[in-house]
């Protein structure tokens, strides 16, 4: 049995790594932890999807130089992430 959710596992993090570089997600310097930071620039992602589609960019192989499953992926992912990093908003824990 070939393992499709394996691959869509790879794609949906090939597709964070470059909603990451394009700025569409960002990852808290602190925390780790990653968010949608609500500054879409989707057009300049798009080109930059683009572009790796176009140069076989390993990164993207799990695509198959399909660049509208890419740019959907990019869409549907930047909905899951909170707006900020989730730790950064929470108030320090009182030390009692
Ligand atoms: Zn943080």
């Amino acid at each position: 049995m070939t393992s499709g959710g394996e691959r869509e596992e790879r794609r949906h993090q090939a597709a964070v790594q470059v909603a990451l570089r394009t700025g569409l997600l960002r990852r808290c310097s602190i925390h780790d932890a990653i968010f949608d930071p609500g500054q879409y620039d989707f057009q300049g992602a798009s080109m930059t999807a683009s572009f790796l589609i176009n140069q076989s960019d390993a990164l993207v192989a799990d695509f198959d130089g399909d660049r509208s499953l890419l740019l959907e992926r990019l869409k549907s992912i930047c909905k899951t992430y909170p707006r900020a990093c989730p730790q950064c908003n929470q108030p320090a824990q009182p030390a009692s």
